[in-house]
């Protein structure tokens, strides 16, 4: 016990007046300015390397395990858990009945716990960087997953099914291969409710079940460290060992480190709470006394601002601690580590616990945010009384594996980052070798390393030349009229995986590739085209398409502020990506979809995540909103199946969706659902539209966004000005204005084409599939060859390779019935 009255600091501070007083349950107290130099070190030197002792012992157990395997396992179960293992591998129908049997109200919690978890890792991923340090040198760094990793799970004291979450799920959102739990016979103690079977706590096995873990083995303590560190004829080896565990746990893991990788130290749990006065005493108290009942070794603090907090949160521990259930433990931890301070200000509190280092930080402080800046040095941080570190223990999602004893100066909690290990890569072009030989060779020759300075120097003229001819062509830097493209060294990175989008347009007698209106053009738009005035030519058309807009606002049904105009839709989905993305963010979308998605993502450095469908090519929506992406692409009816989207699927992303929903709607006037009136309401939905395809003006470019007049404004501010043309805007103004009965019978006259197409490729033996769209999308066995053979028959249409669950396929646009009649007998003869 200390009281600054007889331990002067080391300032030499005496104790204020009013300070708390000495309380007998708790180890500090008083003023910090009046800790001594001795509770200072207590206090800042917790890294507690472990008695010899427990080094020795452990040392022994993983010697053992080492040289005996699986026989060393089962002679430690008998001498340590007193029971006689059958195997020590849990069966997968244990495991499973674990979960099923568990109580209702806790399945749902551990569910819930889980989604949050899965939810948060998901988000922080390791994604791939490739940047260009000089021109013409590319360097990558990609996160490889691990093979196998092991989670150890305690199961002495009490059983931690929290903990397995905590570090299965991060693993296998990683893409860790194989993720294996160890966790020790239960005792069978009330707190587990398992008999001595020989298995882990039931709850264990549940949580295990439930975060997917591979396998699970009924081991503990040193040997099962050891066991996954050096594999046993049974256990398989692993390459990073995580999870919290006793001394003996974590001093084999320490002894084992060379081996595999470990995650940070995790010793007792650590709680620093800072409190102003305006905080609840009890509720601080409250904190304090939970993180105490972990473990008689857990540490407890408490700063208050101003000694009257300090001596508020004193008098409320000793309120409140008679009455815990778990109060030998609290008592003795409290006694022994436990401290309620005072400080003067907020800011030498934060001093304090940057020495201090804590585990979890808990600012229960008026404006936690604004102190959230000047912190270092914790595990988590706890923004407001409310924060109570029991949520982040279980339920926020954030990983409850956190750095302690002082290791959060260097180490930080368990995350993603914990199951992969990067591969760099290094592309070096033929003019930057060129470039940079000389210098590398005069530092090999520095550091006497001739061979290597030769080496670079044998570049040294190789970037002009045939060298760079046959690179550039081999990188497909070529444009298709076949002049050089772009030099690479001046190329940005991004955009040298992408190829040019060009699907084959040869002309030819029938066109149905391209899903445009083959019904002609609405003579409205006509008219305006023939009888435009020079000045449409000669001058600017508007800043940003008022006419158009007003027409369009009218057609969907909303306000003309709620519209963004641009180049056809494309150009919409594009500058929606840029205004509302970093590079490096993600955008994910359910395959197959429009081509120009990925293509738009990696133009703006995005990552593009691919989902694939689920049974009955339905959208995997828990896939999509896992994939913690800043823009979640939808398109209904979808390019190329056809498919509309059941609209629940599309309004659970709609009310669960963070990040920017785009929904294309390019097909939606042949469907019979649209979200484009729920946009602006909503206010992270952008409904895009074109005038392409049911309006018959692809050639004129026009496309359109729906949604809140704040998020269709940062569209165009991306777009700039002038996007639509004057003879464009006046012509589709027309079409839109005056002339909306005849798209709408153009319109009827697909839906029911589409449907007696569908029919005839039905007698045909084929099996369309079902479309709300102006085409239809045909699976075929080999789609390349298919469409050559229509072509030779003067019918082109559009060929899909592999599409997933689907396989090879023609997309066939839907047009005049004799066009369709000629598509028929075209691919009737291709079968053949
Ligand atoms: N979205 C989808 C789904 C498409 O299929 C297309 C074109 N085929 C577009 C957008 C782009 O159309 P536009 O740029 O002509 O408006």
């Amino acid at each position: 016990m200390s009281a600054p009255s007889r331990h002067p600091g080391a300032r030499g501070a005496a104790p204020r007046e009013g300070a708390a007083p000495a309380c007998p349950s708790l180890r500090f107290t008083g003023p910090i300015a009046g800790l001594s130099p001795a509770d200072r070190s207590l206090l800042f030197d917790r890294s507690g390397a472990e008695a010899g002792s427990v080094r020795a012992r452990a040392e022994e157990i993983v010697e053992r395990v080492r040289a005996q395997g699986d026989s060393a396992l089962r002679a430690l179960a008998r001498e340590l858990d007193g029971v006689e293992l059958g195997s020590l591998e849990v069966p997968a129908a244990a495991r499973r009945s674990a979960l099923e049997t568990l109580d209702p109200s806790l399945r749902r919690a551990m569910e819930h716990a889980a989604a949050n978890i899965e939810r948060w890792h998901r988000a922080g991923l390791p994604r791939t960087t490739e940047i260009e340090t000089e021109p013409g040198v590319v360097i990558g760094r990609r996160p490889d997953p691990m093979g196998r990793v092991g989670v150890y799970a305690p199961g002495g004291r009490a059983a931690y099914p929290s903990s397995v979450l905590m570090g299965a799920i991060p693993a296998r959102v990683a893409g860790v291969s194989e993720v294996i739990v160890c966790s020790p016979p239960a005792p069978g103690e009330a707190t587990t409710g398992t008999e001595r079977t020989g298995l882990p706590s039931r709850l264990v096995l549940a949580a295990a079940e439930l975060a997917r873990a591979d396998r699970v083995f009924a081991i503990g303590g040193a040997g099962a460290v050891a066991a996954m560190a050096f594999g046993t004829e049974t256990v398989p080896r692993v390459d990073r060992i995580v999870g919290p565990g006793n001394a003996y746990v974590a001093a084999a893991k320490l002894l084992v480190s060379g081996r595999v990788s470990i995650d940070s130290p995790a010793g007792p749990s650590e709680l620093l709470a800072i409190a102003d006065d305006l905080a609840d005493p009890e509720a601080v108290a409250r904190e304090l006394l939970a993180q105490a009942e972990h473990d008689p070794q857990a540490c407890a603090i408490a700063v208050g601002i101003g000694d009257a907090t300090a001596s508020a949160i004193v008098a409320a521990i000793q309120r409140l601690l008679p009455s815990q259930a778990r109060r030998e433990i609290v008592a003795e931890s409290l006694a022994s580590r436990g401290g309620v301070l005072a400080a003067p200000s907020l800011d030498e509190a934060l001093d304090f616990a940057r020495d201090y280092a804590p585990e979890h930080l808990l600012l229960a402080v008026s404006d936690p945010d604004a102190a959230l800046p000047q912190v270092r040095n914790a595990g988590t941080v706890f923004l407001g009384g409310q924060s109570s570190v029991v949520f982040g223990d279980y339920m926020s999602g954030a990983n409850h594996t956190l750095p302690t004893g002082g290791s959060s100066r260097a180490y930080s909690g368990l995350s993603t980052l914990d199951f992969v290990r990067w591969t760099t890569y290094q592309r070096i072009g033929p003019e930057a070798a060129a470039r940079m030989a000389p210098d590398v060779a005069a530092l090999a020759e520095a550091e006497g390393l001739p061979a290597h300075a030769a080496a670079a120097r044998a570049w040294i003229g190789s970037g002009d030349g045939a060298g760079t001819r046959r690179r550039r062509v081999a990188d497909g830097a070529v444009d298709p009229a076949g002049r050089a493209g772009t030099p690479p060294d001046l190329s940005r990175a991004a955009y040298r995986a992408i190829t040019l989008y060009a699907p084959d347009r040869t002309p030819c007698e029938i066109d149905l590739s391209d899903n445009t209106n083959l019904f002609g053009l609405p003579p409205a738009a006509r008219r305006a085209l023939r009888e435009a005035e020079p000045q449409s030519t000669t001058r600017y058309p508007s800043l940003y398409a008022g006419a158009l807009k007003s027409a369009l606002a009218r057609y969907v049904g909303v306000d003309p502020a709620e519209i963004t105009t641009g180049c056809g839709s494309d150009d919409v989905l594009d500058s929606a990506i840029r205004a509302f993305t970093e590079p490096g963010d993600r955008i994910a979308y359910p395959e197959p979809t429009f081509p120009m998605v990925p293509i738009f993502a990696r133009m703006n450095g995005l990552e593009a995540v691919a989902v694939p469908p689920a049974d009955g090519l339905e959208i995997d929506v828990d896939a999509l909103m896992a994939a913690g992406a800043r823009i979640l692409y939808l398109c209904s009816p979808n390019n190329p199946t056809g498919i509309a989207a059941r609209p629940p699927a599309i309004e659970r992303v709609l009310r669960e969706a963070r990040g920017l929903i785009v929904l294309d709607e390019a097909y939606v006037e042949f469907a019979e659902r649209s979200f484009a009136r729920e946009a602006p309401g909503h206010g992270r939905l952008l409904v895009t539209r074109t005038l392409s395809k049911a309006f018959g003006l692809a050639g004129l470019r026009i496309g359109y966004g729906i949604g809140a007049r704040d998020l269709v404004a940062d569209v165009e501010k991306s777009r700039g000005p002038y996007k639509v043309n004057a003879l464009a805007e006046r012509a589709a103004a027309a079409a839109l204005n005056e002339e909306l009965d005849w798209v709408r019978e153009r319109i009827a006259e697909v839906v029911a084409n589409r449907a007696r197409f569908t029919e005839a490729l039905r007698k045909l033996g084929l099996a369309p599939l079902p479309s709300a769209a102006n085409f239809v999308l045909v699976p075929v066995s080999d789609s390349a060859a298919l469409a050559s053979a229509m072509r030779r028959q003067g019918v082109a249409v559009r060929p899909f390779a592999a599409l997933p669950r689907i396989g090879d396929a023609l997309r066939i646009t839907i047009g005049p019935w004799p066009m369709m009649e000629a598509a028929l007998s075209a691919l009737e003869r291709g079968l053949r």
